[in-house]
């Protein structure tokens, strides 16, 4: 595209100016827009390109077809930031009516929340077939930085504390075929890092990495799945093998009393705690939990 002219739409939607004060920054000479064939103008009539920030509302739904309608062709719309992409962290407010793809075609999504300014440069500048050259210092995200998460796999039980803890609802937990799912919606998150911080593991991590667009808002997941241990009894998958595993494994660590108890525990372990109590064993888990107790007190 020889002369890309882009114009930043916003108005009356959802969402905290984040992007918006982000978009700004991209204006700063470093990032010579101006280089890259890219000049922002303030009206949709004199521009091809469509920025938008925030998820809508009722009435910027109705000014966002108008805008779109008013673009010089190719009439290409990328979506900034999560709530652009996904309604974000706003998609439970009664005025939202969904992301802007709802209503108009969107080229583009740029995660982030807000993303910074360089993964917009570079973002555009890829859907324009701009070239950029990102050796400069300021391309590489500081120390601290929370980007793109990274599951270590050998790590992660699938035992779902990081979505307990997770105020975006970014994080799903989902069982099938014998199989737990965890699913990370980067395009939801808000990089707050709690996950990070809750997960008994360490399995999760955030990383550096910023560049998060993507012409597919399906693909902006990262996932591990784990297999499920089955219910002796009825046949049902209930927990992850590897939580179990792990809780065991530290059960055997901390309370020197229970070690010679594993094997009893793994056993108890196969049947799942409905089918427990639906065949009576109560005088069993009695007499375990009085040996436990018992051995408590002589330690
Ligand atoms: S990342 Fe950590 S907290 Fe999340 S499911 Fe895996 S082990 Fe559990
Ligand atoms: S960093 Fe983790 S806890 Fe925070 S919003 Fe993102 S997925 Fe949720």
């Amino acid at each position: 595209m020889a002369e890309t002219k882009i114009a930043v739409y916003r108005f009356m939607s959802a969402g905290c100016n984040g992007c918006d004060v982000q978009i700004l920054e991209c204006l700063v000479p470093r990032y010579k827009l101006g280089e890259l064939g890219i000049e922002v103008v303030f009206t949709p009539e004199e521009a091809n390109v469509l920025a938008v920030t925030g998820s809508l509302n009722i009435k910027g739904a109705e000014e966002l077809k108008k805008a779109y309608e008013k673009l010089k062709p190719p009439r290409i719309v990328v979506a900034i930031g999560n709530c652009a992409t996904t309604r974000g962290i706003f998609s439970e407010g009664y005025p939202i009516v969904g992301p802007p793809d709802r209503l108009i075609p969107v080229s583009l999504y740029i995660p982030g929340c807000p993303p910074r300014p360089q993964a917009i440069v570079s973002a555009i500048a890829k859907v324009l077939g701009a070239h950029l050259d990102e050796e400069e210092d300021y391309w590489k995200a500081p120390e601290g930085f929370r980007g793109r998460h990274e599951f270590d796999v050998e790590k992660c039980m699938a035992c779902g504390a990081c979505a307990q803890v997770c105020s975006s609802d970014a994080i799903e937990v989902s069982d099938s075929d014998g199989k737990r799912l965890i699913r990370i919606n980067y395009a939801r998150c808000t990089f707050c890092g709690f996950c990070q911080d809750e997960c008994p593991t360490q399995a999760i991590r955030l990383t550096r990495e910023y560049h998060l667009s993507t012409d597919d808002k399906e693909t902006a997941y990262v996932t591990n799945e784990v297999e499920m241990l089955r219910c002796h009894i009825c046949g049902s998958y209930y927990v992850p093998s590897e939580q179990i595993k792990w809780a065991i494994g530290r059960i055997m660590d901390k309370v020197a009393a229970y070690r010679d108890l594993r094997k009893r525990l793994e056993d108890a372990m196969q049947i799942c705690p409905t089918c427990r109590r639906k065949i009576g064993n109560i005088e069993n888990a009695k007499r375990l939990l009085a040996n436990l107790t018992i051995k408590t007190r002589k330690s």
